[in-house]
């Protein structure tokens, strides 16, 4: 087991309190962090995107201060209807009648689609993805858990949860139970409040579905919000330290999913709930993959925009707040970032100095990303630390690179901005060359008089112990 570095304070805006509150894992040394994956009939946009970048960083920094970290990202498959309320169609059978394709083609070709994409954004694959049809069995077994629990009725068209039998049912939306269910119309479906939920929805009689199965009620498949406490029950445990996903989730699926979840185990399901906010296309407008008006981060690169820039501009705001995406946006946050990875670039390893300042930078950078994950400020410090001139490039190269891990900027890679990368002539490195060699004669009037030269050429020759690199001015 890793040794936690517990001296350093994590704080983590936990939505069930509505407040920052100290992490504190529920084995020590350890976290277990589950993140609710895309519904695969489609493309990721660039929204649900912007929704694993937080929990890319959280899960990096929980290792830099020493946790081993096991995360989960699943792929629903199956079940996630086009309405919360139970009603339309499945998405993926959907997505499949329209395109001619077999459900299960269409879902393995987004869920890869939806790998290479976070790929592309430097977010590390989770410990495990898990494919909710890969978890039937268990799915099933919950249900008769719940049912056995008196948790549950059936309907014309499936076994529902009924959630007045969930005392706190909600707590996490802090919704107003009553104000939602009252004036509520009796549902085509027979369900009895408008806060249940299907657990096991019946295939159509007359439908042949693609994704169905036995079970002891009927054919038929379950209900979206089963297959995530299913999954990490079964990969997790039965209480788990962090769970993330969108804002949007808070009011249906994540509350669904604790009502579910510690109605069957009678444990508190998650410690610390981290939600997303938004990516919106401008005030009004969100970004939904069922509206149509979604770009991917396909789109981006076909403008000639570097996935790693969307994920700079991701960082530029704090994951509890808005961003508003716009070509324009993105233009600058890609400008800022490849002048950062010049700035890094033009720096000299051989230089050493400043030390303590650099240790004040190192506490200050930790202490900004351990405060509810302030990306944003730990890229204000990133900037101030490039261009202070009291530290030496040495500290300033160290200090990059153990926060790049964490940040994943790809801050040392300077092969992605190739319009600036400069060649440096021939005949400026040969002026390099003989300007070393005086150098090592300890002829310092001609060494000077070349490294002016070189300069007049607009390059810069850089001294390191035994040998010394020539870059742009
Ligand atoms: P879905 O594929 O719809 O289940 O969504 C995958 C993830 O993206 C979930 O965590 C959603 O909460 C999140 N999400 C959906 N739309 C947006 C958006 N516009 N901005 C940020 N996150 C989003
Ligand atoms: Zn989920």
């Amino acid at each position: 087991m890793n040794q936690a570095n517990t001296t350093q304070t994590l704080t983590l805006f936990n939505t069930l309190s509505r407040s920052k509150e100290s992490f504190v894992p529920i084995t020590p040394g350890e976290v277990r962090i589950y993140t609710c994956g895309p519904t695969v009939y489609n493309y990721a946009h660039i929204g649900n995107l912007r929704s694993y970048v937080f929990p890319d960083l959280l899960k990096k920094l929980l290792q830099r201060l020493g946790y081993e970290v096991r995360h989960i990202i699943n792929f629903t498959d199956v079940g996630h209807l086009t309405s919360d309320q139970d009603a339309g169609d499945d998405k993926v059978e959907k997505a499949a009648a329209e395109t001619g394709r077999s459900a299960w083609e269409i879902s393995k070709f987004y869920a890869e689609a939806f790998k290479r994409d976070i790929e592309l954004l430097n977010i590390a694959f989770p410990t495990r993805f898990t494919y909710a049809t890969e978890y039937i069995p268990q799915q099933i077994d919950l249900v008769s858990q719940l049912e056995s629990k008196e948790m549950t009725y059936n309907t014309a068209d499936g076994v529902y949860y009924d959630t007045s039998r969930f005392e706190t049912y909600g707590k996490l939306a802090k919704l107003d139970l009553d104000g939602l269910n009252e004036g509520q119309r009796v549902s085509a479906e027979g369900k009895r409040h408008k806060s249940d939920f299907a657990l096991w929805k019946f295939s159509p009689a007359d439908q042949q579905r693609q994704m169905e199965w036995e079970s002891p009620w009927g054919k038929g498949f379950p209900g979206w919000h089963l297959e995530c406490t299913a999954m990490i029950f079964a990969e997790l445990g039965q209480s788990i330290d962090i769970h993330t996903g969108g804002t949007d989730h808070i009011p249906v699926h994540h509350s669904n999913e604790i009502a579910q979840a510690e109605a069957a185990t009678g444990e508190k399901y998650v410690n610390y709930w981290l939600h997303g906010e938004f990516l919106v296309l401008d005030s009004e407008r969100r970004m939904g993959k069922s509206e149509g008006n979604f770009l991917t981060l396909q789109t981006l690169l076909d403008e000639g925009f570097s996935a790693r820039a969307y994920r700079y501009l991701t960082l530029m705001s704090h994951y509890r707040s808005f961003l508003t995406f716009s070509f324009e946006a993105l233009k600058s946050a890609q400008t800022a970032y490849f002048k950062l990875k010049r700035l890094i670039q033009g720096l000299n390893q051989g230089e050493s100095q400043g030390a303590d300042l650099a240790a004040d930078y190192d506490r200050r950078l930790l202490d900004a990303l351990c405060d509810d994950l302030n990306a944003p400020k730990a890229l204000g410090l990133i900037w101030e630390l490039v261009q202070d001139k009291a530290v030496g490039g040495k500290e300033k190269l160290e200090l990059l690179r153990h926060y790049d891990g964490i940040l994943s900027l790809s801050l040392m890679d300077f092969t992605d901005f190739p319009e600036l990368v400069i060649e440096v002539p021939a005949e400026v490195l040969e002026l390099a060359r003989q300007r070393w060699e005086h150098r090592l004669n300890r002829n310092w009037a001609e060494s000077d008089r070349l490294r002016d030269e070189i300069s007049a050429r607009g390059f810069v020759v850089r001294d390191a112990k035994d040998n010394y690199e020539v870059v742009p001015e």
